[in-house]
């Protein structure tokens, strides 16, 4: 069933486990998500890019989450970065149970009257608002400690900003970074600061840039021609860690893309006689389930639908 985020995520957060949020942009990723959430009897979020509207259209992605969702499975929809009204607007009146109003890169008091816009705008659809705070970029990338502090969410802002907005859930900047490309050096996460939010912070935290980049799915898509060389992704641990925190929701999109596409090149690789699409997606659609799969046993989601 369709649902609000808010209620979800609080439940998440007081259960010590997080809800997977995996991004969509086409149907056979829809299907691998939604069969690894039947199995493994987890809540899902279910979110798309701005992008992702402009490649599939808003009516037809709604229509297909709605139709994933007709099950037992809660199901979150939701918007995820959204920057620009005309998406909120156009997300919620299809639907949309679940927006994120990113404005990171905007000065406190701008980003504080963009969310506090699209909470009103939300609240007339009862859906929920995610917010942001702090930059996500890689902590490798952040060379000294004031450096660090002035990108990195500030426990002390981050509570602010919660207080003047009213959002539901919000997003952190600990040291992960979006893509396949997250760290130089050592692989860690600023567990330390996030402990400071949680104690501030009492709403669900939300961790984007969250994938672990398996190391067999990118030998896999480097066999099939991929050039990957130096992805490096977060560890379970931290991931199982942050979870114990105060994180609700884990954002995760790279390690599904690698997934579908190492897939796919294998498929077209190994068969190159077939024609019919439909048998170069399926082994791709497995792939995916699979990783959606581990990453509900990680997020300790699986079995509480
Ligand atoms: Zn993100």
């Amino acid at each position: 069933m369709l649902v609000a985020a808010k209620k979800i995520l609080v439940r998440a957060r007081a259960k010590k486990y997080a809800v997977p949020a995996f991004n969509i942009n086409h149907l056979e990723a829809l299907k691998a998500i939604m069969a690894a959430a039947e199995k493994m009897k987890s809540p899902v979020i279910v979110q798309t890019t701005e992008g992702a509207i402009d490649y599939a259209g808003v009516e037809y992605l709604a229509a297909l989450i709605r139709v994933a969702a007709s099950g037992k499975i809660p199901v979150i929809m939701h918007l995820d970065h959204g920057k620009n009204l005309k998406y909120f607007q156009a997300a919620l009146a299809c639907g949309y149970t679940s927006v994120m109003l990113d404005g990171s890169l905007l000065p406190y008091a701008k980003n504080v009257a963009l969310t506090k816009t699209v909470v009103s705008l939300a609240r007339k659809y009862g859906a929920s608002v995610e917010a942001e705070i702090g930059a996500i970029k890689g902590i490798e990338d952040l060379v000294s400690v004031a450096e660090k502090d002035a990108v990195l969410t500030k426990p002390e802002e981050a509570a602010r900003f919660v207080q003047d907005t009213g959002c539901d859930s919000l997003a952190v900047a600990i040291g992960t970074a979006h893509g396949a490309y997250k760290f130089k050096g050592e692989t860690h996460l600023d567990i330390e600061r996030l402990k400071k939010i949680a104690q501030l912070v009492k709403l669900p935290l939300v961790l984007h840039g969250a994938s672990g980049v398996r190391a067999d799915l990118l030998k896999l898509a480097e066999r099939h021609g991929a050039k990957l060389g130096h992805a490096r992704g977060v560890l379970d641990a931290d991931i199982k860690n942050a979870v114990k925190h105060g994180v609700a929701k884990v954002n995760i999109d790279t390690d599904l893309r690698l997934a579908f596409t190492a897939g796919v090149r294998q498929a077209v690789d190994d068969q190159p006689q077939v024609i019919d699409p439909r048998k170069l997606l399926e082994p791709a659609i497995h792939l995916m389930a699979e990783v959606a799969m581990q990453k509900m046993k990680l997020l300790g989601s699986a079995g509480q639908k």
